[in-house]
């Protein structure tokens, strides 16, 4: 078996931050570049984004630590987010990344 080494490292084209929209409901449209965040901040129920490699899928991730699998959103002094643990898309372009910071961090 092939062991590939997984390295995290910006990728200087999508480093531009992502701007943080906080909603009540689900979105009605998803712009690039923004991540849709769904109830209390403190509490949220789900982020939603579009896939930052470009095939324009929406990635949904839930937040809501009753349902699985979860993501927990960590919230920075700046006005940041994190999402962990990573995205790891099994379907379609099959990206992995992780959000940190607002930012993408791609896992190669
Ligand atoms: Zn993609």
């Amino acid at each position: 078996m092939k062991i590939r080494q997984k390295l995290c490292v910006f990728n200087s084209r999508l480093r531009k931050r992502y701007r943080i929209i906080n909603l009540d409901d689900y979105p009605e449209t998803v712009n690039d570049r923004e991540i849709y965040v769904v109830g209390d901040l403190q509490k949220p129920q789900y982020a939603i984004f579009l896939c930052p490699c470009g095939c324009g899928q929406k990635i949904e991730l839930n937040a809501n630590p009753e349902s699985r699998p979860c993501w927990k959103i960590q919230w920075h002094l700046a006005g940041t987010l994190s999402f962990l643990p990573s995205i790891n898309r099994k379907v379609g372009c099959g990206s992995h990344f992780y959000l940190k910071n607002s930012k993408v961090l791609w896992c190669h």
